[in-house]
């Protein structure tokens, strides 16, 4: 068999295997950008709570700020992730991977300051700092490999990576040697 083509995987920068909830929070990408970054996040709504449906609900403008008091900090916030994994390895898609999603914030990356701009950003369903689960590892190493079919990838980093100081996650629970093993990617390529 040979290996599925990359226009087999993706339609315009979506994944054929990822569930689709349209985000309005997108832009487009700087003219000419090489999309050569994977940032990893976690993120959980509110904090630590995990199979709810409050994350999809924030990157698509619906999430109702008055259902949790942890939402008030929150209120208003227009953000996006091009992927977001849940703990059983489900894996939704945002925003097309050809356009900017909002998801890094201020950030620079070996010199490149908003990552935003040149980067694909995945959200783990998790608490930054804590352990994530077998199947989150399964489907980010699956659709980062589909990633890197398509795009230019060079490097994964973390949040915390990008933007140290102000963001912790995916935090000391991700297992990034995990990833070099599952990738096959060169040491270089993680933090
Ligand atoms: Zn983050």
């Amino acid at each position: 068999m040979p290996a599925p083509t990359a226009s087999a995987l993706w339609q315009e920068g979506w994944y054929r295997f990822a569930r689709r909830a349209d985000s309005p929070n997108f832009g487009p990408r700087p003219e000419g950008a090489s999309i050569d970054l994977i940032v990893v996040h976690s993120i959980s709504l509110p904090p630590g709570r995990y199979g709810g449906d409050e994350v999809q609900q924030l990157f698509c403008n619906t999430l109702d700020w008055d259902a949790h008091p942890y939402f008030q900090s929150i209120r208003g916030l227009k953000v996006s992730a091009h992927f977001y994994i849940r703990r059983g390895g489900e894996l939704w898609q945002f925003v097309s991977c050809d356009q900017r999603a909002w998801h890094a914030g201020a950030s620079s990356h070996q010199g490149r300051e908003n990552c935003n701009d040149f980067s694909i950003g995945i959200e783990l369903e998790g608490l930054e700092g804590q352990p994530f689960e077998p199947s989150q590892y399964e489907a980010l190493a699956g659709v980062s490999a589909a990633i890197a079919q398509a795009y230019p990838i060079r490097h994964m980093a973390g949040h915390e990576h990008i933007a140290p100081g102000r963001k912790a996650d995916p935090g000391a629970g991700f297992d990034w040697p995990a990833m070099h093993r599952s990738l096959g990617w060169p040491r270089s390529a993680f933090p």
